[in-house]
């Protein structure tokens, strides 16, 4: 510790980093010197100290205290300030100063019904560190409110769903040029819709059902489980035995969702074709409830593990039956039987012990059981009386988004209710389009589609999201009408939750910088790609190399060419771009540069990883810490004696040589003796000489003073150490997989 042998006095105590140098010791600078020269040192070395010795003088010992300054005290490793001790002992000088009446007043206990607070005892005062004030939220989003709205309803029915009052909802109504004569008037539900999104309230669009036909309809069915086990592997197996394998020869796209037809019975299966929890949790966040039954994977040769739970909460969460299928029974080392236990313990109730889950036994691999599986999936559909109306304008949902060269933005969704048909207008999301052509899984085209169908859309302005709604409106005017609204909408509550995000990462950078001691500096990133699924993969891998020094902030992410726009966003909030799978024009880079963003093309994740991990390490602030940057043998002793002529009074300066790297007065010394640290404190001074100096190199001699150390011994060995700034590593494996290592 640096403030070891306190209890000397004189020029030791003027040492003491921080406190005053008395005059005394000025006084005594120019004094004797006793030399203990070691046997070991020679005659011309200890002729060389004894010349720099003659410089420590009152000069020499201010330097140092001024040199303290540069010395680094941000690091992890000490702090210096006035230990417990030396605080302690100068409260007992104050109680020893204090006069009679001073010390009564202090005993003295006021009377009376208000007696003083007692004074509480003095206590070292503790370095306490600084705790920043928590930021307060200021942008508190608007209570999510979402209301029913249905064809026909008056405005004051409206007002009163919303709390909205009908005079404002009329004033907007005048604004988007809509007609009215009374509060009584009905209005259709798309711009029942246009007014709630005005005022910042959500919709939930209730058909009517009456008067239509409603038929049974085929399941929609989404397959989840552990990783690797077999997935993609059975939804490939389902799909081979799909309408449009058979029809095409086995030869099918990946288009977002497939059937599997039964011909004996007539009826079918819709799956969707992104296997995984990501796509069900996002579809469902967006509000669309496509899936009716999980298909849950587990390999019969691991078990449950914990993908299988969250796919179990998932389904649960969402209210939507499990169909379970032990895949891998072919492999030797397969136990249903172990699985199905380990399902039971997890509360699924199957159909073994008297529940209603149906666990059936397949093998993607060998295309077995899956006729067993498609059984048991059409059989919970019947307990489940899946039925949708028919005819009337069609409800449907995106399950994938892409944009073709040729044909513009695409999407396939799936009809939950009444029929798509062709040449009709319709809003998804915040997009809007005339269905120029509709095809089905095969790529034929159709005119009409109906529930439970997935089909690929085509004559959008925009690419839609998946989970996006599909409504049909009456004409090109209302569905630009709506679309515009919606954008609105959508563009408020984005900048409300990018606000929030932003205010609660500040908190939690604060938080982290007030725990871990550094600074996190933000890296925020544009991210466009040429489809959605991919623009969300890359943003997803980016955010991997999230680091405690480095916050991977993805402002936003979409599909096309960079944009105008996307330029603006980026040199607004200090952001790079992102391109991944996307063209980039000359145009698109000229602007780039001009607006000073950087932009990074790339069609090879691993390689964007890379070159975005090395930019996070160049951003990144590093931490403080020693490092030994060389080290002094002490080869002789000398002492300077104090105004008392007592060695308690005086200060030791090892004369040493600098064996290995560098000595420097700013650094932290250690003094080593056998090997065992002794002491560690600062560099009082250091001479070449008679000469101060900063620092002195490998293979020189020097005279050093330390701290508040006076017992230097022959053969001592000090070591200097220096604060160092470690960056954060880029590190990557050889599986892909990589990460910021701090
Ligand atoms: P996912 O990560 O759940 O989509 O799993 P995959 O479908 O990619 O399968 C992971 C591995 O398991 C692959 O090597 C498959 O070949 C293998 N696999 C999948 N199903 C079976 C099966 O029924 N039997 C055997 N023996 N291997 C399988």
């Amino acid at each position: 510790m640096a403030s070891r042998h306190l209890g000397k006095k004189g020029i030791q105590a003027s040492f003491r980093i921080g406190l005053v140098l008395p005059r005394v010791v000025v006084a005594s600078t120019e004094r004797q010197i006793s030399s203990t020269v070691s046997k070991r040192a020679s005659e011309s070395v200890s002729f060389s100290f004894a010349r720099y010795i003659n410089g420590f003088g009152f000069g020499s010992l201010s330097n140092w205290s001024r040199s303290h300054e540069s010395f680094p005290t941000e690091t992890s490793i000490r702090y210096f300030h006035a230990s417990r001790e030396t605080l302690a002992k100068r409260k007992e000088d104050a109680d020893r100063l204090l006069s009679h009446r001073e010390r009564k007043k202090q005993t003295v206990k006021t009377k009376g019904k208000f007696s003083k607070r007692e004074k509480k005892p003095d206590k070292p005062p503790v370095e306490a560190p600084y705790v920043p004030p928590r930021l307060k939220r200021l942008a508190k989003g608007l209570p999510e409110k979402t209301v029913d709205i249905f064809e026909g309803m008056t405005l004051l029915e409206l007002s009163r769903r919303t709390g909205e009052s009908v005079a404002v909802l009329q004033s907007i109504l005048i604004n988007v040029g809509e007609t009215f004569s009374s509060e009584f008037d009905t209005i259709s539900v798309d711009v029942a819709e246009l007014l709630a999104m005005e005022i910042g309230i959500n919709v939930r669009r209730q058909h009517s059902t009456e008067g239509s036909e409603i038929l049974p309809r085929p399941p929609v069915v989404t397959v989840m489980g552990h990783v690797d086990h077999g997935k993609t592997s059975l939804l490939d197996a389902l799909r081979n035995t799909s309408v449009a394998a058979r029809e095409a020869g086995g030869i099918t796209q990946h288009v977002g969702a497939f059937v599997v037809g039964m011909p004996d019975s007539g009826t079918s299966i819709t799956f969707l074709d992104t296997p995984g929890h990501a796509a069900f949790s996002e579809m469902r966040a967006r509000g669309a409830a496509v899936t009716d039954i999980v298909v849950l994977v587990v390999a019969a040769d691991d078990g449950v593990m914990p993908q299988t739970l969250e796919a179990i909460a998932h389904a649960r969460s969402a209210n939507v039956p499990i169909v379970v299928a032990i895949n891998k029974c072919d492999k030797p080392g397969a136990n249903p039987e172990k699985v199905k236990y380990q399902l039971t313990s997890e509360g699924i109730e199957l159909e073994d012990i008297g529940g209603n889950v149906q666990a059936v036994e397949v093998s993607a691999a060998k295309s077995t059981g899956l006729d067993k599986l498609e059984e048991a999936l059409l059989l919970q559909a019947v307990d489940m009386d899946l039925k949708a109306r028919v005819d009337g304008p069609a409800q449907a949902y995106v399950v994938e988004a892409r944009l073709d060269k040729g044909r513009g933005p695409l999407a396939t969704i799936i009809v939950k209710a009444g029929t798509l048909v062709r040449g009709q207008h319709v809003v998804i999301g915040s997009q809007w389009g005339r269905l120029r052509a509709i095809r089905d899984m095969i790529g034929k085209t159709t005119d009409r589609a109906t529930p439970a169908m997935p089909v690929e859309i085509e004559g959008l302005k925009g690419l839609p999201m998946a989970g996006d709604d599909v409504i049909v409106v009456e004409s090109e005017e209302r569905a630009r009408m709506l679309s515009e609204g919606r954008k609105r909408k959508y563009e408020k509550d984005r900048l409300l939750k990018a606000e929030e995000a932003r205010i609660e990462e500040a908190a939690a950078r604060m938080e982290t910088e007030s725990e871990e001691g550094f600074v996190r500096v933000e890296l925020p990133i544009v991210v466009k790609s040429d489809v959605q699924g991919t623009a969300q993969a890359v943003a997803d891998a980016l955010r991997t190399l999230n680091s405690p020094q480095v916050f991977v902030n993805i402002v936003h992410s979409g599909v096309g060419a960079i944009s105008h726009s996307d330029l603006d966003l980026a040199q607004a909030c200090g952001a790079c771009i992102v391109a991944f799978n996307v063209k980039g024009g000359s145009s698109a880079n000229l602007s780039a540069a001009q607006a000073s963003v950087k932009v990074f093309h790339h069609r090879v994740i691993y390689h964007l990883l890379e070159d975005i991990g090395n930019l996070i390490v160049e951003k990144a602030p590093g931490v403080s810490e020693m490092e030994v940057s060389g080290e002094a043998e002490v080869l002789s002793i000398f002492k300077i004696l104090g105004k008392r002529r007592t060695e308690e009074d005086g200060v030791s300066i090892a004369g040493c040589k600098v064996m290995d790297g560098r000595v420097c007065r700013s650094g932290l010394m250690r003094l080593l003796r056998s090997g065992e640290v002794v002491f560690e404190g600062s560099c009082a001074s250091l001479k070449r000489e008679k000469q101060d100096v900063e620092q002195v190199g490998k293979g020189n001699e020097c005279g050093l003073v330390m701290g508040d150390w006076n017992d230097f011994r022959v053969g001592d060995v000090i070591q200097c150490m220096e604060p160092v700034i470690r960056k954060p590593k880029f590190i990557s494996s050889e599986s892909g997989a990589v990460r910021i290592e701090c």
